[in-house]
């Protein structure tokens, strides 16, 4: 079986349906793409599949785990064992400095928060932003808040990474950068990875593209 499996699913918000029955299968530690025109439901779907929101009906199952059948509270240890969420803004809490904001998912979660230290000064190493970790995520360029980011989607261990057009606010050779990063961080984590974008320039680094089209996946 897949590790995660999408079933017919629909999504309706108000009266607009955002999907309108997607089928789709990822496979563990594999990385995909999924392209389409703003609005055709990229982002719902993604969210959906991280547990963020609820599906209206249909059928979204993780490492064997029915997403339906999970109350809130279950979704919320879900996402926090399983996910990493990179968006396009960063989400990094401007009050505290970027190691704290690293080890924030570890204390919310009750996790190991030495060993999700020890795993953040590592990729920061190797990202190149260790001179960054005492510092606020406002006294950061973009290209740096975004590398804090990935290490703190990362501090986990997260299966599932999930990446919404992650490169959005980025030039074009941070944006490379950064997609190769998450390229490699997932293959040694061996986390299926899937990134959402629009932006061909980021979608060519991947053998496995789909594109959804008006909340359908239209191409595999
Ligand atoms: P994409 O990420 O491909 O741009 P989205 O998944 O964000 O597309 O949106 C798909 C459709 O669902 C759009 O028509 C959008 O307006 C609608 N939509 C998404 N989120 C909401 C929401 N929270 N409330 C109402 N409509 C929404
Ligand atoms: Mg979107």
């Amino acid at each position: 079986m897949s590790f995660v499996t999408v079933t017919n699913v629909k999504k309706t918000f108000a009266k607009a349906e955002a999907l309108s029955g997607v089928d789709v299968n990822f496979e563990a530690a594999e990385q995909y793409v999924i392209k389409g025109a703003s609005g055709s439901g990229k982002s719902t779907l993604l969210y959906l599949i991280g547990g963020l929101d609820r599906a209206s009906s249909g059928e979204i199952s993780v490492g064997g785990k029915n997403l339906f059948h999970l109350g809130d509270d279950a979704l919320a240890l879900y996402r926090n064992n399983f996910v990493g969420f990179i968006f396009q803004f960063h989400f990094l809490l401007p009050s505290m400095n970027c190691l704290d904001n690293i080890l924030l998912p570890a204390k919310i979660g009750g996790k190991d928060v030495n060993a999700a230290k020890k795993l953040g000064l590592e990729l920061a190493e190797t990202l190149k932003v260790s001179h960054c970790l005492e510092k606020f995520p406002y006294e950061l360029s973009g290209g740096e808040q975004q590398r804090i980011n990935i290490i703190r989607a990362l501090s986990l261990r997260p299966k599932l990474l999930l990446c919404d057009e992650p490169t959005g606010n980025l030039d074009s050779e941070n944006s490379k950068i950064v997609t190769n990063l998450l390229k490699s961080l997932a293959k040694e984590f061996k986390a299926t990875l899937i990134v959402v974008t629009h932006d061909e320039s980021v979608a060519k680094h991947f053998e496995q593209q789909l594109v959804m089209s008006d909340g359908c996946i239209v191409s595999k």
